[in-house]
């Protein structure tokens, strides 16, 4: 069986776009993924710990035959092998792999909460998402990802990053 999730993707250490793009890259080479649509890139102002550099994020949705758990695990390993080392939640880190969404899979383990839970609260993940999925169901809330962004604040900023190299 083949089953649709949607993966976020930070950056803000480093060259944060390269990071972002090169996280893309290794996401086509796990057997049981396949990208099938992407965001634009977006730079976005830290929240919670503000005192460190913007991130870049985007999105991409994949088809997987892998289990949530097996996801977030090929998640992992690509994280480590852009050298992501496990420190403080919410610090810099030169990337960032989150499951979003999980077809309509309601989750929640120690290792792993579905959909995201901090997503709905988040423009940096719900603008990128919205260009692919934008009539995606929220299983919880029952909103769109479009009714989601428009019910958000404008701040804090996020901007599409319009060259990308
Ligand atoms: P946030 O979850 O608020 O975006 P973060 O991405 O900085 O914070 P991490 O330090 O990367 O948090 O991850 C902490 C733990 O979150 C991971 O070890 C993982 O087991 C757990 N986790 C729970 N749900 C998810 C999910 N949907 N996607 C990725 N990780 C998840
Ligand atoms: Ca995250
Ligand atoms: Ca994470």
């Amino acid at each position: 069986m083949q089953y649709k999730a949607f993966i976020g993707i930070g950056s803000n250490l480093g060259i944060p776009a390269e990071n972002c793009e090169q996280a893309i890259r290794l996401l086509h080479t796990p057997p049981g993924i396949e990208v099938i649509a992407r965001s634009s890139l977006y730079e976005s102002e830290p929240v919670g710990k503000i005192e460190q550099d913007w991130f870049v994020n985007t999105a991409v949705a994949i088809r997987t035959s892998l289990t949530p758990e097996a996801l977030l695990n090929a998640l992992f390993k690509i994280e480590k092998t852009l050298g992501r080392e496990r420190r403080e939640k919410w610090g810099p880190r030169i990337i960032d792999l989150d499951i979003l969404a999980y077809e309509d899979r309601v989750i929640h383990t120690t290792a792993l909460t579905l959909p995201h839970p901090e997503m709905t609260k988040r423009r940096f993940v719900l603008l990128p998402l919205s260009e692919f999925a934008g009539d995606y169901m929220h299983p919880v809330e029952n909103k769109t990802i479009h009714t989601l962004l428009q019910e958000l604040p404008e701040s804090p900023q996020v901007k599409k990053v319009l060259s990308t190299s």
